[in-house]
């Protein structure tokens, strides 16, 4: 079982206070005092904080007492004397766990003291600690073995920095091939996926922060985003596991939506945002690590900007199936990955789009033939959303800034084109806006001059955030009917749902749970 722990990173007692129980009300497993933030360190202040812990957090509470040295990241650069103090006293005072620096344990003064102490404490354990805020260690089996060597009993703790996503799997082989007691797992917004995937693996510990303010390494994850966001509760060994490939990631809604789903229907699933930084070559490394490790049960993958090319050129390298659309689009957005072993790739983003426009308009796919349509745009959006309507039989016109991008994408199918000074002449049914125009931060911007828009027409905007752009504001304003991009972005996350598990998701769950999201980001 891997458990929770919650360092308590406090610089004072009162600050303390609050930490301890707002860990212990959030659902933490095990704390950990990280008595090297505090000011003016003594060992009576140490056993203070120990008592407290009873008091405020139950006397079941287990602690693990760290005053880690200031090289390997300590907070405050305490000397090697006290901190050894430090240890040696928070196991007389109960402590159930001490964690020492593997590397200022192999001196033998300070091993002495620590085993002196461990021979008089009924409870209390070692955990020997190695960090690398750098990179990958040059061998993380044989400092394992090393460890496990220098004090065959302690627990050990390997924890190093992820510098791109694909750091990651050594650390998870490391967790999958070895067993017992030992932590592992990696620091950085590259290494967060290690974190989570933790109580798969059977690390003994993980760790989560009361708050952003009290995180204590790099890329810890709230104690609110492990237990709520990411499901901690519920992950086990067969767990599946999906997510978002994107750079940057750390905005997506789609792990808050797709784990509401897998919640909400009682499926073992996890969606995990994946930051796969760089070109096709680290994509191509990113889904051969993941495809090869079968222990890890990925199942799909949400595939969004810069990786959508990538995608597709991945699965025609690997002999998969690609949906005609999807290579006519040029990019896909949802792979999936069969039992046996059948990797294939689709394009969620034009259907999600039809299915908004058919549902908003009232007229069925077989009816958008000969529909006039003007599209704003002439980026990824546009192409998937003009090959969908083409193949629907609309009669497309394109409207660009950059007026050669309009005709290139017009001429691969058989549209019209224009330039946004075009825009007032335009005689169409729906128009749509396929730029960023208009979203979050700059909602007050339009792409279309209020003379375009009338009553009578629909207006569909992909722009999400915010829900209601000021483009559809003015069509609200002429009587026009109106689509929002919630609805768009909703419906290509419902199809890679049904993908990933033949099931149907909740589309009011996944509306509200975007919408939430939504709010929270304008507040912060
Ligand atoms: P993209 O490939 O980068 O294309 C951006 C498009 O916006 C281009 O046509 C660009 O024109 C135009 N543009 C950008 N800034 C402009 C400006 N200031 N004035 C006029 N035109 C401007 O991006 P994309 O992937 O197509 O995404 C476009 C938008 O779609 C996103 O911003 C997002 O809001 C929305 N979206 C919605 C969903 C959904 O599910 N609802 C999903 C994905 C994206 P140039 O060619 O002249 O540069």
């Amino acid at each position: 079982m891997t458990r929770l722990t919650v360092p308590i990173s406090a610089e004072d007692p009162g600050h303390a206070d609050q930490q301890i129980r707002a860990a212990a009300a959030a659902g933490a497993e095990m704390l950990e005092l990280r008595t090297d933030y505090l000011e003016n360190l003594t060992v009576e202040t140490v056993r203070a904080l120990m008592a407290k812990v009873g008091t405020l957090a139950g006397p079941e509470m287990p602690m693990i007492v760290t005053c880690r040295d200031g090289r390997q990241g300590g907070a405050r650069p305490y000397p090697n004397k006290l901190r050894m103090q430090v240890l040696t006293a928070a196991l007389k005072a109960g402590a159930d766990f001490i964690d020492c620096e593997y590397e200022n344990f192999r001196s033998l003064e300070n091993q002495e003291k620590i085993r002196v102490a461990l021979s008089q404490s009924s409870r209390g354990r070692l955990i020997l600690s190695a960090h690398n805020f750098k990179g990958r260690f040059p061998d993380i089996r044989k400092l394992h073995r090393d460890i496990q060597t220098v004090c065959p009993p302690a627990i050990p703790k390997l924890v190093y920095t992820a510098n791109h996503i694909n750091d990651c799997f050594e650390a998870l082989d490391f967790l999958h091939q070895t067993s017992g007691e030992r932590i592992a797992f990696c620091m950085g917004e590259s290494g967060l996926m290690t974190r989570i995937l933790a109580a798969k693996l059977g690390s003994f510990v993980t760790f989560a922060s009361v708050d952003r303010a009290s995180a204590t390494a790099p890329g810890q994850l709230t104690i609110e985003q492990l237990t709520g966001l990411y499901r901690y509760a519920s992950i086990g060994p067969a767990t599946s596991l999906y997510g978002v490939i994107a750079d940057p990631v750390g905005h997506s809604l789609s792990p808050a939506i797709h784990n509401a789903c897998f919640e909400s229907l009682g499926v073992n699933s996890l969606y995990l945002p994946l930051l796969v930084g760089g070109g096709y070559t680290e994509f191509y490394l990113f889904m051969r690590a993941a495809e090869l490790r079968k222990y890890l049960h990925f199942g799909g993958f949400s595939v969004t900007i810069p990786h959508k090319q990538n995608a597709l050129g991945y699965v025609m390298r690997e002999k998969g199936i690609v949906e005609p659309l999807a290579s006519k689009i040029g990019a896909v957005n949802t792979l999936v990955l069969r039992k046996e072993d059948r990797l294939e790739a689709y394009n969620t983003d034009y259907a999600g789009a039809l299915d908004a426009i058919t549902a908003g308009t009232g007229i069925g796919r077989e009816n958008l033939k000969a529909l006039a349509v003007a599209v704003i745009g002439a980026g990824g959006v546009a192409r998937a959303i003009v090959a969908g309507l083409s193949d629907a039989g609309a009669r497309i016109t394109i409207y660009n800034r950059t007026r050669e991008k309009a005709r290139k994408l017009a001429s691969e199918f058989g549209c019209d084109y224009g330039g946004l000074g075009d825009l007032p002449e335009m005689d169409a049914e729906l128009l749509i806006n396929c730029t960023s125009v208009g979203m979050h931060p700059n909602i007050d911007e339009t792409p279309a001059p209020d003379n375009c828009i009338r009553k009578g027409m629909t207006v569909f905007d992909t722009v999400y955030n915010p829900a209601e752009t000021l483009l559809l504001k003015q069509a609200k304003h002429v009587g026009a009917r109106t689509i929002d991009g919630v609805s768009m972005f909703v419906n290509q996350a419902l199809a890679q749902f049904r993908l990933f598990t033949g099931r149907r998701a909740d589309p009011e769950l996944m509306r509200a749970t975007l919408c939430r999201g939504l709010a929270d980001d304008e507040k912060n």
